[in-house]
């Protein structure tokens, strides 16, 4: 199990590196993809390593010149890694533009690297109109040809299929996890856990799957402690959270049980339909994901986020919701006010942690965060009176 985590943390912690080893090993090509909407499959069928670009753990420093403070850590750490020369190894780019700061991001990202091939294909916000599904299956058309272009070689209906089918079985397995977890079977830190789902965005997924397989057989199966309050950690958009926030819940006595992170449940909460034809499986994938789980970057009537959170919170057991908002994320803070409405309305415990990517208080935090615990454990008691 160690030598199963260990190797998972290293890809989670270096993916460049990793990237760089698997280039060597076969000689294909890597390539980056900004979060959170495009899809690996099409890029793993054209035989290259598609990875999720990750934002470091290294303080902005030549990017610095190069973006506005009020750009999201993500965003900084993006431009800053690509000025230090960290995403050299990266043979072709896949933009999103789901935020007006990638948009800018990818602008600095064109002017830096000229020579890198971009592929940068827009998908519709509005996943409910009458023309999304039309036009998402347009932008795949695209990209998929794009992609034949850069590799100069066709890529088959057929291979398409069976990517989709390894990355369905390795979103399975890491839900298999996340469920076992939440029954409070097995004992994973979060800070582990986090290292699973970040290493699948970045390692060959034959690997990944290989590694969760022997992961699921040699977990513990221990019971968590019963003293721990069990808690819901929302929000942060793109990037994961920092491990050593993720400790300091545990250490304060919190019980991650579920969460809707980009780096966490939502990244593997679906899986595309096999019996389609792949174009339309990714298309249905894509416009459907906010009826699942709604995205604050993406629109459709009737399917709230607020809402989503409180069935999703009750369904954990979970005694309070933590929610974890990236500094400046715009998208996040439009629909921050109508989610505390609806969980002050139902009376479920709440706290708002704001991230930085520079260094966090964590020893402030604790405090809030150990008194939310509290309020959570006895708000549980007193409605179990
Ligand atoms: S974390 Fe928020 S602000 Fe930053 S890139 Fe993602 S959606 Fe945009």
């Amino acid at each position: 199990l160690e030598q199963v985590l260990s190797r998972m943390r290293q890809a989670a912690a270096a993916p460049m590196e990793y990237a760089a080893q698997w280039k060597e090993k076969t000689a294909g090509r890597v390539i980056g993809l900004l979060p959170m909407h495009f899809p690996g499959e099409l890029a793993h069928a054209a035989g290259c390593l598609p990875v999720i670009l990750q934002d470091d753990a290294e303080p902005i420093t030549v990017g610095q010149s190069q973006v506005f403070n009020f750009y999201c850590g993500f965003n900084r750490s993006i431009i800053d890694q690509t000025l230090r020369g960290v995403f050299d190894g990266i043979d072709a780019i896949m933009f999103g533009d789901h935020c007006v700061q990638l948009l800018g991001t990818a602008d600095i990202i064109r002017a830096e690297r000229p020579e890198l091939p971009i592929l940068f294909n827009q998908l519709c916000t509005t996943l409910d109109a009458n023309w999304a599904l039309r036009e998402t299956t347009g932008t795949f058309i695209q990209l998929w040809k794009e992609l034949e272009a850069l590799t100069g070689a066709e890529i088959a209906s057929d291979t398409v299929r069976t990517s989709i089918r390894l990355f369905n079985r390795n979103r399975a397995q890491m839900r298999q996890l996340y469920d076992m977890r939440r029954k409070g079977l097995v004992t994973i830190s979060g800070r582990d856990l986090q290292s699973v789902v970040k290493s699948s965005m970045v390692m060959d997924k034959q690997e990944h799957v290989d590694l969760l397989e022997q992961l699921l057989a040699d977990v513990p199966r221990e019971q968590p402690r019963r003293s721990d309050v069990p808690v819901y950690l929302s929000g942060h958009m793109c990037h994961a959270p920092k491990p050593e926030l993720i400790d300091m819940f545990e250490e304060c006595g919190a019980r991650v049980v579920n969460d809707d992170l980009f780096v966490g449940w939502r990244f593997i909460h679906a899986d595309m339909d096999e019996a389609l034809e792949p174009v339309d499986a990714m298309s249905h994938w894509y416009v459907e994901k906010n009826q699942r789980l709604p995205c604050p970057t993406r629109t459709i009537k009737g399917a709230d986020w607020e809402d989503y959170l409180l069935a999703e919170v009750e369904r954990s057991h979970a005694r309070g919701l933590v929610i974890l908002m990236v500094k400046f994320c715009e998208p996040h803070m439009y629909f921050y006010p109508e989610i505390r409405e609806a969980f002050e309305e139902h009376g479920i415990p709440h706290l708002l942690i704001e991230t930085e990517h520079e260094e966090m208080p964590i020893e402030a935090l604790k405090t809030r965060v150990e008194t939310f615990v509290e309020i959570a454990r006895r708000r549980a008691a007193d409605k179990a009176a």
